[in-house]
């Protein structure tokens, strides 16, 4: 199996005297579904965002791929990761349909439409292709924003509380669905939430989290 990301002794600072994340550890393999689960405020985002290359780390470094990302010394731009995160803002562009968002990101032209017709398939929003965010429900912008960070590929997909905006009927319909979606497509995922039925059901693997670091 292959290494998708490698987390050694990982710590990292707001300020000078308190520590928002403290030594963590975490291994995630291709094709792997994982959930960091823990209370508001335990560091989750900032985790998410040492991933992505927008915070640097105090100590210890991360791996992607087996390519050095992170560490003090060492900041791997976040366009040069090839990783995907999804906000619960949605961060849709308004100004562009939801084919042109879901699009937006794929560079060789030829197998745009293909990957975008493909994913407009899989999370049942065909028939929305041409409209813009503010025409289409929370739901259909949460799947939209899903579709186009897929549309790229990423090696890993991480998600930050994507579910949380969303009435309950809404959430599990969406649950089950698109867990099939990563399951189908073998997306390496790591989703980070407050809500325990959430990990579960979208992923196969929880960590604990509390106050900076995982509980054993
Ligand atoms: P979670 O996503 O689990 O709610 P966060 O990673 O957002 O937690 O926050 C972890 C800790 O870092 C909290 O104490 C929070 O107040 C603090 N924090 C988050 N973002 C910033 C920031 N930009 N500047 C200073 N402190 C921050
Ligand atoms: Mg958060």
């Amino acid at each position: 199996m292959n290494n998708i990301l490698e987390i050694i002794n990982l710590s990292h600072a707001y300020s000078k005297n308190e520590n928002s994340i403290t030594g963590i550890n975490l291994d995630i393999q291709e094709g792997e579904r994982v959930s960091i689960l823990g209370p508001s405020g335990c560091g989750k985002s900032t985790l998410l965002r040492l991933i992505a290359g927008l915070e640097k780390p105090s100590q210890g470094e991360i791996k992607i791929k087996g390519i050095k990302a992170s560490s003090r010394k060492n900041l791997l731009p976040p366009e040069k990761r090839n990783v995907g995160l999804v906000v619960q803002d949605k961060a849709l562009f308004p100004h562009l349909s939801v084919y042109s968002n879901i699009c937006f990101g794929i560079k060789k032209n030829k197998t745009k439409d293909d990957i975008a017709s493909e994913l407009l398939t899989l999370f049942k929003i065909e028939n929305l292709k041409s409209k813009y965010p503010h025409e289409i429900s929370g739901g259909e912008q949460q799947r939209v924003a899903l579709a186009r960070s897929l549309a790229t590929n990423p090696d890993l997909l991480m998600l930050d509380e994507p579910f949380s905006a969303l009435d309950k009927d809404l959430k599990e319909t969406l649950y089950s669905e698109i867990s099939l979606v990563f399951s189908e497509r073998k997306s390496t995922i790591l989703l980070v939430t407050h809500d325990q039925k959430e990990a579960e059901l979208m992923t196969e693997r929880q960590i604990m989290m509390e106050k900076g670091s995982f509980l054993e």
